[in-house]
């Protein structure tokens, strides 16, 4: 028998043609059908929430609605008895924030499917500092592996570096021994980033439009949180048989490059999807995040906001303004 439950949520409305969102008081029994309910103490901002938060309709189709596509907390019911009441899970991905209620509510229902156990060792504040970012960052680092990515091949570049995917990347690279170019807009986030771990910190400019079909090589291996014309650039500079794993499109959707970077000199382009891969490769990666992938200078730099705080800072990912981690607490 499921009962009812009074609970708050950041919820986004349209208001005149403005998306606004505001702390509103909801009950479970207006979730989804679902086998798993979850109250969520802890949420992680992203670029998709901001989106969301401000009616793009490719993300979020109907609103009301209660964005956050990162929950993490306890099991409260379960009609499977997997993963069982009272146990800690992570909800990242698949529909959770876009159409179905997020982790900017107390509580979220969801299929069982989508559910995975909390790490060893972590609580949800830890696994919500990570959150689908960190996520990200760890499945592009596990791709270049897996093409055979190592240390004494040169340089690895990470764009969008200062970013909430990016930031990560930088930190998990130089924890495994790769020199790091952290390319970033935020010229004042270089020591920052150097106490992540990147040896060197280069500007967007590094990247701006050139004309030439290819460019002297420079990178080994790279991840691309931005997309668009600094990834058609990236790869005109990448080192034969090189890997760039892509995640991102904050400076573009098209990418307009030649087929020279890959057949001249091998290079392979590696995309990544943090959000409808089955549930065992995430937690594959969750279990190296809490592991050998640590990020101890991430985990010590994140911030934490409320409820009352998620306007302005979703905004500033909306401005390409926001860095590092951003840790949503209910408490
Ligand atoms: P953030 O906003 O935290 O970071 C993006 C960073 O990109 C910014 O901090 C900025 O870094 C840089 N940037 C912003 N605008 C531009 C621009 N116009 N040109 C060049 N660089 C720019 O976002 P996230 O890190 O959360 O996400 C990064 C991307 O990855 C997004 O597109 C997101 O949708 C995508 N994503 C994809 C996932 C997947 O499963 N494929 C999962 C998670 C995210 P700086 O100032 O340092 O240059």
């Amino acid at each position: 028998m499921t009962k009812n439950t009074d609970y708050m949520a950041w919820q986004v409305d349209e208001q005149n043609g403005e998306y606004e969102g505001c702390e509103t008081l909801l009950s479970t029994k207006d979730l989804p059908e679902g086998e798993v309910l979850v109250w969520v103490s802890h949420s992680s901002l992203n670029y998709k929430d901001a989106l969301s938060a401000s009616g793009n309709k490719g993300v979020t189709r109907a609103f009301p609605h209660t964005p956050g596509i990162d929950a993490a907390g306890v099991v409260s019911e379960s009609a499977t008895g997997q993963p069982a009441v009272g146990s800690k899970v992570i909800v990242t991905g698949y529909d959770l924030g876009m159409n179905t209620p997020g982790g900017f509510g107390e509580y979220i229902r969801v299929p069982a499917t989508w559910c995975v156990p909390m790490p060893e060792g972590w609580d949800s504040r830890t696994a919500m500092i990570y959150g689908t970012a960190g996520l990200t960052a760890g499945l592009c680092v596990q791709k270049l592996l897996t093409m055979g990515a190592k240390p004494e091949q040169g340089k690895v570049a990470v764009t969008g570096a200062s970013g909430a995917v990016g930031s990560v990347a930088v930190e998990i690279l130089a924890n495994l021994g790769f020199d790091v170019v952290a390319i970033s807009g935020k010229a004042d986030h270089a020591d920052a980033l150097k106490a992540l771990g990147a040896k060197e910190v280069l500007g967007r400019e590094a990247l701006s439009e050139d004309k030439k079909p290819m460019l002297k090589p420079v990178f080994a291996n790279a991840v691309d949180t931005v997309g668009g014309i600094p990834l058609a650039e990236l790869l005109k500079q990448v080192l034969p048989g090189g890997s760039v794993s892509i995640c991102g499109l904050v400076a573009g959707v098209p990418l307009n490059t030649t087929v020279l970077p890959f057949i001249l000199r091998g290079v392979n382009l590696l995309g990544v999807d943090s959000v409808e891969i089955p549930l065992a490769d995430k937690k594959r990666v969750w279990e190296k995040l809490s592991g050998d992938w640590k990020c101890p200078n991430t985990e010590a730099s994140a911030k934490d906001i409320s409820r009352s705080e998620l306007d302005s800072a979703l905004k500033a990912f909306l401005k390409g303004e926001s860095s590092g981690k951003i840790v949503l607490d209910h408490a």
